[in-house]
């Protein structure tokens, strides 16, 4: 069923607490964790707890949870002290998306060059 949790999928076992990752924040429908390959001082990801491979997907069925991602980059953004910041949503392998389970990378605590490669 569409949002459930799928067997192979990486983010849903950081979801379930089966792969460890150093979360930074929780909420009911999101979980935010560092990413392990940092690609600047500060860089969290911030995913759902609902599997959708991508962000479009998961905007397109489940609206108010998209919206919680957006509200919690601007949380991660406070904590990490990152006055400015830039929320990437990589879709699609072309694009640099690895893991099909939608999320949000937070990125600050450096200049950022636009446009990105
Ligand atoms: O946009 P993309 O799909 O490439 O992003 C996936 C991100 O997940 C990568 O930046 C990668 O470093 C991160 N990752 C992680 N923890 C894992 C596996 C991947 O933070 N266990």
């Amino acid at each position: 069923m569409a949002g459930e949790p799928q067997a192979d999928c990486l983010f849903c076992k950081i979801v379930a607490g089966d792969v460890p990752a150093t979360v930074v924040r929780e909420t009911d429908t999101t979980v935010a964790f560092r990413d392990i390959n940092p690609q600047a001082p500060s860089h969290v990801l911030i995913i759902p707890k609902v599997h959708y491979p991508d962000a479009a997907s998961l905007a397109a069925a489940e609206p108010v949870i998209a919206a919680d991602i957006l509200r919690e980059a601007g949380e991660v953004a406070l904590e990490e002290k990152a006055e400015s910041y830039r929320v990437v949503f990589n879709t699609g392998s072309g694009a640099g998306q690895t893991v099909f389970h939608a999320h949000a990378h937070v990125l600050g605590g450096r200049g950022l060059q636009w446009p990105p490669g």
